[in-house]
C-alpha cells in the first residue's frame, strides 16, 4: 500500500496526483472545511531546515504539495516516488475551472495593484461562473487586522495567496484560526503569470521538465535564489546515504 504523505527532509508532501488533489479540494469545499494548503518547492523545504518557526507554521497545512520537478526527484531518491509535480500554478488553473462550474466565490490576495487588477479581470471573463469575493494587493501592513476581518465576512470558498515565499505561508499560518471555512492556498508569483505580467515556460521546456531553467534565462535575478536546489540535493543524497 502506498502511504499518504512522503517525508523530504522532515516536510510531509501529500502522495497525490493533480488531479485527485483537485477532488479532495472540491470535497473540503462542499464540505465548508478550512484548509490550509502550502505548494512546496526545493526553496521552502530548505527554508524549513533553517527556520523553525517557519516549519512550525507548515505544520498547520493539512496539504503540502511538490510544486516542482525537485521535489519529485528527491522522493524517487529517498524510495518513496511521488506521481507527479501539484504546483501552485495548476492548481490556480484548476480550481478557477472548478469553482467556474460549481459557482464557488474567490478572494485573491497578493501581487501589485496593477497584477492583482488584471489576474481579477481575466479571471472573471475567462471563468464567468466564478464569484469574486474581493481581492487586495499583496502590499498591505501586517498589523492591519481589518484585511483578515474582510476575508472573514466575505467567507469566500477559495482564498489564493500570492505573497510569495515565505510571507503566504506566514500570513496564513497566523490567521487561519480566524476564519470560518475556506481553502487557503499559497501560489507564489502565479498573479505574475496569469496576467501576462512574467511568461511561464512554454510546455516543451515544461515537458522537459526545464521550467526551472526557463525562470532563470528570463528573470537572471533569480540565481541567487536558484543556489538553493544544488544545496537541497546534496542535503537529500547525503541524508539518505547516512541511512545506509
Ligand atoms: N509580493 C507581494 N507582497 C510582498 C512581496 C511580494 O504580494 O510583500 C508578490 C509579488 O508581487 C509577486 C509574488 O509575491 O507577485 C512573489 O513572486 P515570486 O515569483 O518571487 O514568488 P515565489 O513563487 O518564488 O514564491
Amino acid at each position: 500500500m502506498t502511504s499518504k504523505f512522503v517525508h523530504i527532509l522532515g516536510v510531509p508532501f501529500v502522495n497525490t496526483n493533480q488531479k485527485d488533489f483537485i477532488n479532495t479540494l472540491q470535497n473540503h469545499i462542499a464540505r465548508q472545511e478550512r484548509t490550509f494548503v502550502v505548494t512546496a518547492n526545493p526553496e521552502i523545504v530548505m527554508h524549513s531546515l533553517e527556520d523553525s518557526q517557519y516549519k512550525q507554521t507548515l505544520a498547520k497545512a493539512q496539504y503540502i504539495t511538490a510544486d516542482g520537478i525537485g521535489i519529485v526527484k528527491a522522493a524517487a531518491i529517498v524510495g518513496e516516488p511521488l506521481p507527479e509535480r501539484v504546483s501552485g500554478y495548476d492548481l490556480m488553473l484548476d480550481l478557477l475551472e472548478s469553482a467556474h462550474n460549481n459557482h464557488s466565490s474567490i478572494f485573491f490576495l497578493g501581487a501589485a495593484e496593477e497584477v492583482l487588477q488584471q489576474t481579477v479581470a481575466k479571471a472573471k471573463r475567462e471563468y464567468p461562473g466564478i464569484k469574486i469575493a474581493g481581492s487586495h494587493n499583496g502590499f498591505f501592513d501586517w498589523h492591519d487586522h481589518l484585511l483578515p476581518q474582510k476575508i472573514k465576512n466575505a467567507a469566500p470558498d477559495i482564498v489564493f495567496v500570492a505573497l510569495g515565499f515565505p510571507r503566504q505561508e506566514q500570513w496564513i499560518g497566523a490567521h487561519i484560526e480566524e476564519f470560518d471555512k475556506g481553502i487557503f492556498i499559497g501560489i507564489g508569483g502565479s498573479f505574475d503569470v496569469f496576467s501576462g505580467t512574467v511568461k511561464r515556460a512554454p510546455e516543451m521546456w515544461q515537458k522537459m521538465n526545464l521550467e526551472w531553467f526557463y525562470r532563470l534565462v528570463k528573470q537572471p535575478s533569480r540565481w541567487k535564489r536558484m543556489l538553493v536546489l544544488p544545496k537541497f540535493a546534496a542535503t537529500v543524497i547525503g541524508r539518505k546515504a547516512l541511512r545506509k
